[in-house]
């Protein structure tokens, strides 16, 4: 434990009684509209007796959406006598960046995701950060952080998870991404991680798994479905729901090197020359950029900067210089 103070968070629930409990983490924000008012941050707490406990986020970006749907009806459903040991469920986590359907908090701006591991004398965002590095993070043995690609990203539905130093944890982690099934299953590169609410996790020692199940800022009967049939088998493979765990077919895929990523240079409108789940070779065109100044302007032309399979896509119809464009991996063979 470190030397600062601690969190202005409180929690409604008990985390060490067995049943199931419904509440909130409860966070004082004193503002405009509500001078003593609080963050209300739903969470549910399922118990029965010893066992390990799992730790189930959503909303880590408020843009996304399979997460806190699969999570509320978790939440609604999930009984005591279904497990041994501890479920601990947050849909929103950034709370008030879900409330306003954005990827950010509009209180501070921030990304939750890039504020780990936060302050407890912080703006909002950093709290919530600091209350899941030093309260919830350390209850858990494995985590499960649902994100999707929000307004601005489309993927083909993977479960992933990162290497990490630990071989032993890697292995568990990659284990539970397995037992996720989802149609694809992702050895994890990042783009830039610290910050992350993952490396929080793995720096603790805790087997994390990150679906990324779907986009466009929306979810489907399909990526919803996947979603909660992925969270009731890691809660299986972990040893705390009982029950068997449905074998599902699964493609792994390596992002080796940082080639996986194409980012655009210029403005304009995107057309894309392939779609999600193609295969393209190193120097394909994979998108052109039209400016949208002039008729009569030849567009700009992206291509692939490996050989692989289109596993995400930029989604709004205009892009913007720095803009991501396309995430291209490669497929492991069996
Ligand atoms: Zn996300």
């Amino acid at each position: 434990m470190s030397d600062l103070r601690p969190s202005p968070i409180s929690s409604t629930v008990d985390f060490e009684a067995d049943g199931c409990h419904h509440g909130f983490l409860r966070l004082p924000y004193s503002r405009d509209d509500s001078a003593w008012g609080f963050v209300t941050i739903p969470i549910t707490v399922v118990r029965n007796g010893s066992g390990p406990t799992a730790l189930l986020t959503g909303g880590n970006h408020g843009d996304e959406y399979e997460g806190p749907i699969a999570l509320f009806d978790l939440a609604y459903t999930l009984r005591p006598e279904e497990i041994s040991g501890r479920v601990i469920i947050v849909p929103g986590m950034n709370y008030p960046a879900l409330q306003s359907a954005t990827r950010t908090s509009p209180i501070d701006r921030l990304n939750l995701n890039r504020s780990f591991p936060g302050r407890p004398d912080g703006t909002v965002t950093e709290k919530i950060a600091d209350y899941f590095q030093r309260v919830l993070l350390p209850m858990a043995d494995v985590v499960v952080d649902c994100h999707a690609g929000g307004k601005t990203i489309d993927f083909l539905p993977f479960a992933a998870a990162h290497i990490v130093p630990n071989k032993v944890q890697q292995a568990e982690a990659f284990r539970m991404v397995e037992a996720f099934g989802a149609p694809y299953s992702v050895k994890m590169l990042e783009i830039d991680s610290v910050g992350l609410f993952d490396t929080a996790a793995e720096e603790l020692g805790k087997v994390f798994v990150s679906p990324e199940l779907g986009g466009g800022g929306t979810a489907t009967a399909a990526s919803v479905g996947r979603t909660k049939r992925g969270l009731r088998n890691v809660l299986t493979a972990a040893g705390i729901a009982r029950g068997i765990i449905e074998p599902q077919v699964t493609q792994w895929i390596d992002m080796p090197d940082q080639d996986c990523f194409t980012f655009a240079e210029d403005s304009g409108l995107i057309e894309f020359s392939v779609d999600l789940g193609d295969s393209v070779a190193k120097g394909d065109t994979v998108a052109r950029i039209w400016p949208l100044g002039h008729t009569g302007v030849s567009p700009i032309v992206i291509r692939s900067r490996r050989e692989g399979i289109v596993m995400g896509r930029h989604f709004p119809g205009l892009v913007k210089s720095g803009d991501f464009v396309m995430l291209i991996a490669s497929l492991i063979e069996p």
